[in-house]
């Protein structure tokens, strides 16, 4: 089976699993496990920060990182096709009691800075005022579109002007800076806190890293003991997340294998696939994606529904040249 439905299906390889068995551990809850302060570090450097904190996953750092930044009763803007909006489940509402403006971002899920300041509300007696801008890059309901680092800026800058913190939950974040050749910290310098996966591209078998300043940090480190996070002799998970930091750069294979399946899948009639920026594609159809994905897995190919007739597939780790021609073969047969 060729599993293209995430870039969270990659098997941890034997380094990964040794670094568990040999990882030097304490209890993180007392801030006393060394790998897991040393993935702490590492990753904060990564992305320009002054500490981050390792939380079991990119949701909970998410939801973390909102309820940190905002206060009961208060407006978010995001995004309208956002992560942290569409996949969490509501989250926002249950875990923080914020409600979510969105902002439609076009075809690529850009949020204008002009739409910033249109979407921002002032606190008042009739309203509930504006707290935090939330951002997504790469941004994934788009297809993994690599937003610019201006981009980012521009719309962080307007967020600014009112006092309004930026939250950039960039999941596949390096998976941007691959792509836009730039080093992660440049697509997080104007945002006041970032969430990215270990477990996505970069290989991981479980965690995600939320990093910002040392005040934020400090009180996220209360939230995620509110949220249930709080984990104790966590370096054998953390240990092959240090390995995970060390494959940023094998990303741009994924998004090689990508625009291959994309090409590929695109030749096939009847399915139309979007130009890939990264390591998703997304593919139109002209049938209902459920009994498309079927087929498909009777071929022997794996992919997610994403619209009624949208569905995605996901190169990773896991998934070699070899295997994209064999996947597109089996679409074909599918189809
Ligand atoms: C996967 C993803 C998350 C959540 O990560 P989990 O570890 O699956 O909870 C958040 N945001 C984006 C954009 C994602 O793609």
């Amino acid at each position: 089976m060729i599993d293209l439905r995430s870039d969270t299906v990659t098997q941890p390889d034997e380094a990964m699993r040794e670094a568990a068995r040999d990882a030097e551990v304490g209890d993180d809850v007392y801030g006393e496990d060394p790998t897991v302060n040393e993935l702490e570090r590492r990753a904060a450097d990564l992305v320009g920060m002054e500490a981050a904190l390792y939380v079991p996953t990119g949701t909970m750092g998410n939801q973390i990182a909102v309820r940190t930044h905002t206060n009961r009763g208060a407006e978010l803007l995001c995004e309208r096709e956002s992560h942290v909006y569409k996949w969490e489940l509501g989250g926002i509402a249950q875990h923080s009691g914020v409600q979510a403006r969105t902002i439609d971002g076009g075809e690529r899920g850009v949020v204008e800075p002009e739409a910033v300041h249109e979407g921002y509300v002032e606190h008042s007696d009739h309203r509930p005022g504006t707290e935090l801008l939330c951002l997504e890059n790469t941004h994934n309901s788009k297809g993994g579109t690599a937003i610019a680092a201006d981009h980012i800026d521009d719309a962080a800058a307007a967020a600014h002007e009112h006092d309004v913190a930026v939250h950039l939950d960039g999941a596949r974040l390096f998976n941007a800076a691959v792509a836009l050749d730039v080093p992660a910290e440049r697509l997080t310098r104007e945002v006041d806190s970032v969430m990215f996966c270990l477990s996505k591209g970069l290989g991981a078998p479980v965690g995600s890293m939320l990093a910002g300043s040392e005040a934020f940090v400090e009180r996220a480190h209360r939230n995620r003991k509110l949220f249930g996070g709080g984990m104790r002799q966590a370096g054998i998970i953390a240990a092959p997340g240090l390995l995970a930091l060390e494959n940023r750069e094998r990303l741009h294979e994924d998004h090689e294998n990508a625009a291959r399946l994309a090409a590929g899948l695109d030749g096939i009639d009847s399915l139309t696939a979007h130009d890939p920026e990264t390591n998703i594609v997304l593919v139109d159809l002209d049938e209902p994606a459920a009994s498309f994905l079927e087929r498909c897995e009777d071929e022997g190919v794996l992919g997610v529904p994403f619209d009624d007739r949208q569905v995605r597939f996901c190169t990773h780790w896991d998934v070699s040249e070899e295997d994209v021609e064999a996947a597109v073969e089996a679409v074909e047969r599918a189809v």
